[in-house]
């Protein structure tokens, strides 16, 4: 069996049981929670650890088994934050990201360097997988890039190539995030395809968004796996709890269920707003235990069958990261 790389080590991917596909467990940016740790971290940082901890065992408790932290470069990753977590969640493998979460810009250290072979930024995506992140042993276990409403612009297309490259030269699969109402799972897959990878190693996030059967169908018949990955994030715009659940029921009946995966998306710590004055209002429901406690029940009441269930949360993952390596 191919083995995982996962923030306490290597894992035979037949270990990782009930997975979600799609999670953050802290987004901090770096220079901003250097300079100003009071904002970035207002009840201080210990508290934070305490509360993703706190958060991750409650979903060990629902059976989840392995976590996919989905942060990129960019996103506010921070490796040492994840250890501390692990360290203290008995049972859970948590699993890390490398790639750029950018929806244009380019930091100046990508952009000055664009005449030059390979990208810089492959070089830093293959360093997270091959040898670790951040001076760590932790490997990266996927590799993640982003496309959101400014489409496909070339700064989000080279983003796209050098994940490509990095992934065709050790395998380990892409995950992205997308604008589900634009389509643009669909823009993603065409330079993916171009850059030669196979598509049946692409999540494409953040479909569940979207309740176009037809465009959901057209991403997972060119191979892909579509991640359900937003439960409980029910805000103003967004599909409820029931639209999101219709929609993978009846794809399940159509015989998609073997290319679905669930998650919430769920933030642990952000320093991107006050969490005590977000931006927008938060739905109770937008918690990392509502996939276990609600969506599978939900699910299986909507004619979803046990096998199916299983299948997106177990046997799907598990096939992600079975592969051989390298092209
Ligand atoms: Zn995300």
């Amino acid at each position: 069996m191919a083995s995982v790389p996962t923030v306490g080590g290597p894992r035979d991917v037949a270990e990782l049981g009930r997975t979600l596909m799609h999670e953050h467990v802290v987004n901090v940016t770096p220079e901003f929670a250097r300079d100003y740790p009071h904002l970035a971290w207002p009840e201080g940082r210990a508290a934070a650890v305490d509360a993703a901890v706190r958060g991750l065992r409650e979903v060990r408790a629902g059976g989840i088994e392995t976590v996919v932290d989905a942060t990129a470069f960019g996103h506010g990753r921070d490796v040492a934050f994840v250890q501390e977590v692990a360290a203290r969640v008995e049972g859970l493998d948590i699993l890390l990201a490398t790639g750029l979460y950018s929806f244009g810009h380019l930091p100046f250290f990508a952009e000055l360097r664009a005449h030059r072979e390979p990208d810089v930024l492959t070089t830093m995506f293959l360093h997270d997988i091959e040898v670790g992140i951040a001076g760590t042993e932790v490997r990266a276990a996927t590799i993640k890039c982003a496309t959101d409403r400014p489409g496909m612009t070339p700064e989000v297309e080279r983003i796209l190539r050098a994940c490509a490259a990095a992934h065709r030269q050790t395998g380990a699969p892409l995950t992205t995030h997308t604008v589900a109402e634009l389509r643009n799972g669909l823009d993603q897959q065409r330079v993916f395809a171009a850059e030669g990878v196979d598509l049946s190693r692409v999540l494409i996030g953040h479909s569940g968004d979207s309740q176009d059967l037809d465009y959901l169908k057209e991403l997972m018949d060119a191979g892909s796996t579509i991640g359900a990955d937003r439960f409980g994030m029910y805000m103003e715009g967004f599909p409820g709890l029931e639209e999101r659940v219709g929609t993978v029921a009846a794809l399940c009946r159509d015989g998609y269920g073997d290319r679905i995966v669930l998650s919430h998306d769920f933030t642990y710590h952000t320093d991107w707003f006050d969490l005590d004055d977000p931006p927008f209002e938060f739905p109770a429901e937008w918690a990392p235990t509502h996939v276990a406690a609600v969506v599978v029940p939900a699910l299986l009441e909507a004619g979803v069958e046990e096998a199916q269930v299983e299948a997106m949360l177990v046997d799907n993952p598990r096939r992600l990261f079975s592969h051989g390596g390298g092209y």
